[in-house]
Parts: C-alpha cells; sequence; structure tokens
C-alpha cells in the first residue's frame, strides 16, 4: 500500500456526495486487511479462543507488543481447559511485561468460568459473555461479532476516530461515546458483523491515523465530513485531561551472599495486585524518602539516581536502596528469598524490573 497522506479538502465539487457504506469499507478490507495471529483467514471461522485472548492481551496494549505474549501464551495454554487447569502463578508469570496485571487475573478466572458453567465453550450471546469476569462492553461485542457473527457494535479508540471524523462530532469523548456506538450500530454490515469490526479497526489503525490520515487511500473517501473540512486532526476531540501528580515511594533492594532477591507479593486487589515486587514504602505526592522503613535490620546504601515509571493515572518516582546481607538471613513477615537466577522468571511488573536493573547495576553514591 504506498503512502499518500493528506489533510488536503476535497474539490468542492465532491463534499457531502454520498453517505459511508459498508461495502465500500468490506470490499477495502478484502484487500488490505492485516495478517494478524490471532485474525482468521478468509474463509476460515474464527476460534473463539484466540479472539477472547487477543482482545484481552489488545486491551491497553500495541499489536506489535501483544504478538509474542499472544504466541507464548498459545504455546503454554492451546485452549481454554489447559488455561483454567493452570496455577494463576504461571499465568502471571508469563504475563509480566505486559502491564494492566487485572487482566491476566481475570483471564484466569475467565477460563475457570468457561470451563465450569458454560462446558469449556465460550458462550455465543452478548448477555453471557459480559457476565464473564475481565469482558466488558468492548470485548463481548469484539468476540460475539468476530467469532460468533452477531451484529453488535464495536467500538475501540480506532473506530472513535474513524466515526468521529466521518461525522464531524464535535462533541468531545468520553461523552460522545454512546452516538458513536449509534452510528456504528446504523453502519454496520450485519451480513459480516465481524469482518466490519476488524476493518474498521484497520481502517483506523493503517489509513485514519491520528496524524496525518491517508484519506486519498480511505474507503469513505468522499463521504467523510471531516476530511471534507480539512480538519481531520481536530477529531476525536477530547475532554481536557487534568495533569496528574507524581508520586513517590522507595524501594529496597535486598540481596544475600547464596544469590537470593527479598521479594513480597503484593495484594491482589488494586495496583499490580497479585504481582512480585521488592519490598517498598507507599507511593505519594507528599513522600519522604528519608522516613522510608527498611525492611529489615542491615546496612542500605541509598543508589544514586531514582527509577521512574508512567502509570495511566499517574507518574511515579523511586529512590532505591540496596543491602547485602549474610545468607540464610530468615526473611520478615510476608517475605521470601528468590534465587537471582529466577528473577527473569517471576511475575515482576515492569516498574520493579527498572528497581532490579537499577540495584544490580552500580551508581552507589
Ligand atoms: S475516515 Fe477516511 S477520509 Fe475520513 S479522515 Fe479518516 S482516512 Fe480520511
Amino acid at each position: 500500500m504506498t503512502d499518500n497522506r493528506t489533510l488536503a479538502r476535497r474539490p468542492a465539487g465532491r463534499q457531502g456526495t454520498r453517505a459511508p457504506h459498508a461495502r465500500d469499507l468490506l470490499a477495502w478490507y478484502d484487500r488490505h486487511r492485516r495478517a494478524l495471529p490471532w485474525r482468521a483467514l478468509p474463509g476460515e471461522h474464527a476460534d473463539p479462543y484466540r479472539v477472547w485472548l487477543s482482545e484481552i492481551m489488545l486491551q491497553q496494549t500495541t499489536v506489535k507488543a501483544v504478538g509474542p505474549y499472544f504466541a507464548k501464551f498459545l504455546a503454554l495454554w492451546p485452549d481454554v481447559g489447559v488455561l483454567a487447569a493452570s496455577p494463576v502463578e504461571e499465568v502471571m508469570k508469563a504475563w509480566a511485561g505486559l502491564g494492566y496485571y487485572s487482566r491476566a487475573r481475570n483471564l484466569h478466572a475467565c477460563a475457570k468460568a468457561v470451563v465450569a458453567d458454560h462446558g469449556g465453550l465460550f458462550p455465543a450471546s452478548l448477555e453471557d459473555l459480559r457476565a464473564l469476569p475481565g469482558i466488558g462492553d468492548y470485548t463481548a461485542a469484539a468476540i460475539a461479532s468476530i467469532a460468533f457473527g452477531i451484529a453488535a457494535p464495536v467500538v475501540d479508540g480506532n473506530v472513535e476516530r474513524v466515526v468521529t471524523r466521518l461525522n464531524l462530532m464535535e462533541t468531545p469523548l468520553p461523552a460522545a461515546k454512546p452516538a458513536i456506538r449509534a452510528r456504528v450500530a446504523e453502519l454496520l454490515d450485519s451480513a459480516r458483523p465481524g469482518d466490519f469490526a476488524q476493518a474498521t479497526m484497520d481502517l483506523g489503525a493503517t489509513i485514519c491515523t491520528p496524524k496525518r490520515p491517508a484519506c486519498a487511500l480511505c474507503p469513505w473517501t468522499g463521504a467523510c465530513r471531516a476530511e471534507a473540512e480539512g480538519r481531520q486532526e481536530e477529531f476525536p476531540v477530547k475532554a481536557a485531561r487534568k495533569a496528574r501528580d507524581t508520586r513517590y515511594g522507595a524501594a529496597f533492594v535486598v540481596v544475600s551472599a547464596d544469590g537470593k532477591l527479598l521479594v513480597r507479593t503484593r495484594p491482589d486487589k488494586g495496583l499490580l495486585g497479585g504481582m512480585t515486587e521488592v519490598p517498598g514504602s507507599d507511593w505519594s505526592a507528599g513522600f519522604d524518602p528519608e522516613g522510608a522503613e527498611p525492611p529489615i535490620e542491615a546496612r542500605f546504601r541509598r543508589l544514586a539516581g531514582t527509577v521512574t515509571h508512567v502509570f495511566t493515572h499517574f507518574p511515579l518516582e523511586l529512590t532505591v536502596s540496596r543491602a547485602d546481607v549474610r545468607a540464610g538471613t530468615r526473611p520478615p513477615a510476608g517475605m521470601r528469598w528468590i534465587p537471582l537466577s529466577e528473577v527473569a522468571g517471576e511475575a515482576f511488573p515492569t516498574l520493579m524490573r527498572k528497581v532490579i536493573a537499577h540495584a544490580m547495576g552500580d551508581g552507589d553514591r
């Protein structure tokens, strides 16, 4: 596909001459669909397990980042029954690095529910899908339409961009969401709802991009109001976001002489729930690193520099202290030692991997 991006207005004579139609989009999709590992080939039936797994992984994550995880999960757990029978800790470990860890816990809970309540087969109704752990309106609609051919409007960020541009929708997100869904419901092709959903996603990902959309290559060029006015990049309109305060905290890396690292498991509920971490303080905007309580009595050295990480709702900055202790030191209550050789396979979130890397490098002050 050649890149021929332009924000030029269409010639006046063509403006608003026709309405967008699903058949134009589907004809484009039949020629230009993305080949994705979880996507059925033309003429094949989509596997609900693959659709579900990919949709959960793709929530908040890019197609590129998901690819290797999808392959790993399929190799480890080729169907929902095997996944349900696996310990949740193994699932968390395999998920580590993909972020938003509540998705991994819900993934496992959902697999168990599919086995316990639906005989190991994903239910073919929006309502029953929506009742499963970790499946919201979007994911239920995506599975229903792609795997079961149910005509449900599927609206992700890509689709929001396409539809608000097509219709010149000035209402900011998220208030515009119901109107966008209604517009997608009107537009979709009930004979090919799964292809329509994937086509709108592909259009948003490859042609109707946030910056400099390639309108000349778009199947809906000539039917798009934003293009007609040369205002593509103004949509979707977003409500102004409040700047979030940075939070601060301390992390303590304790290494024993026999090559072990002191860790604990975060509570199941909340941010990074159920993941492994090195001990540390709470995180807050007014945190004072001098007041942080080390987990164990030892000679801690505060390392130069800090570790920063940006969560969806706030940026975080951690100071890191390290202590080296003798072999056989008893771990404090609620903590445990893991061999340093097993750090790679442990369910550490990305933040903790940064902390450990920081402490294992130099930078002592
Ligand atoms: S829908 Fe098509 S014509 Fe409209 S802005 Fe997006 S790429 Fe351009």
